[in-house]
């Protein structure tokens, strides 16, 4: 026992926290149980990969590793202008958009102030704001019944803004629902909030949207300068491993992030293999394809199990099992099968599952027949 309760010394709000929860590696099962020819459908990852250009890619950035990476990510981050319309002072970088949300609530945030986000919203967002010691305000979410099962109340946002709010979170779409909001309502919603709190816009999985109800995110940041929008390399570029993403904001906003983010937060990999991926834009229609498909046999596949699917436009769906999930979490572990369990997403009947290879499907949903009928 060691004499001093380090616990007792931490920020209050560390104090709070639980570490994030990951999927369940492979690696981790196969040690587990001692079974081979798993499939993880668990953290969202691009089944087909990365682009093949990253390959040729990382294997020339690879000849310079004892070199510091491009710690301003100039290249990266004139590619990304240009296929945005964005200024690259628009432009922070980060090791996975994590790291640009972590950034933000470091900058934004601190004791006494507030972060307003929905229940059942990304994990991060609680995490970011009770590691900056500063308060979570949780909206309640959509009702099991809306249209938008579980989904962002984005009408009843604003009743939980105050003096004291440094942030709103807007996961669109959502992890781990799927949800997603109504282009009018978030619109709505940036009229009403003052200008002094910044509202992310997380869309980590907006390329897998229906283009025809996203929000266009670069538009709005003209008419609401306190509008930040994060998207990440890690799901539909399938570069997860790499850990890069960014954050659009206004120009001061990101040369605050730039102030209090590390000053080599990239990796030189990471920043080749992105620009890469960006060049590959067939790749990028490839895979929502593949997920499209993958989102149909699940919606044809589930419900004659008797489960129902919550609205996704994601490359996952969150399903509901009308009884605690966990052991049937559990069940599919032992058929080398890996979803998630969202207990901490306090949706303890639902299982997320990402939609994988039409093998990986097929795999899961045979699966579930088997474990549902043990
Ligand atoms: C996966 C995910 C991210 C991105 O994580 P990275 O740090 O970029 O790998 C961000 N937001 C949501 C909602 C996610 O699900």
């Amino acid at each position: 026992m060691s004499e001093v309760d380090y616990l007792a010394l931490a920020g209050a709000g560390v104090q709070k926290l639980r570490p994030y929860e990951p999927g369940k590696p492979v690696e981790a099962l196969e040690r587990e149980l001692g079974i081979s020819d798993i499939i993880k459908l668990a953290s969202n990852e691009n089944p087909l990969g990365p682009s093949a250009a990253v390959d040729a890619a990382i294997a020339a950035a690879s000849q310079d590793l004892a070199r510091y990476p491009d710690g301003s990510g100039f290249a990266l981050k004139a590619a990304l202008a240009a296929n945005l319309e964005v200024d690259t002072a628009q432009i922070t970088l980060g090791n996975g958009s994590n790291d640009v949300l972590e950034l933000m609530a470091r900058v934004f945030l601190a004791p006494g102030r507030n972060a307003v986000c929905s229940a059942h919203a990304f994990a991060v967002y609680p995490l970011a704001t009770l590691a900056a010691g500063a308060e979570l305000r949780e909206v309640p979410a959509l009702a099991a019944d809306a249209a938008q099962a579980y989904g962002h109340d984005l009408n009843a946002f604003a009743d939980y803004i105050d003096d004291n709010t440094g942030l709103v979170f807007i996961a669109n779409p959502n992890n781990p629902t799927g949800t997603w909001v109504d282009p009018d309502a978030l619109q709505a919603l940036l009229k009403r909030v003052p200008k002094r709190v910044l509202v992310i816009l997380d869309e980590a999985y907006c390329e897998y949207q229906d283009q025809s109800q996203r929000p266009d995110a670069v538009a709005l940041m003209r008419e609401h300068e306190n509008l930040v929008v994060t998207r990440t390399f890690s799901k539909v570029y399938g570069l997860a491993a790499l850990r890069i993403g960014y954050a659009l904001s206004n120009p001061q906003v990101a040369d605050l992030l730039n102030r209090v983010r590390q000053p080599f937060n990239n990796n030189a990999l990471a920043l080749a293999a992105a620009q890469a991926a960006l060049q590959d834009q067939a790749h990028v229609a490839a895979s929502v394809a593949l997920n499209d498909e993958g989102m149909a046999y699940f919606h044809d596949s589930l419900p004659a199990l008797g489960l129902s699917i919550l609205p996704s436009q994601a490359n996952f769906v969150c399903v509901d099992f009308a009884r605690p999930a966990q052991p049937i979490y559990q069940a599919l572990l032992r058929q080398g099968v890996i979803v998630r369990p969202l207990d901490g997403y306090k949706l303890p009947q639902h299982l997320r599952i990402t939609i994988g290879t039409p093998d990986e499907n097929r795999r899961c949903v045979e699966a579930l027949k088997t474990v549902l009928a043990e």
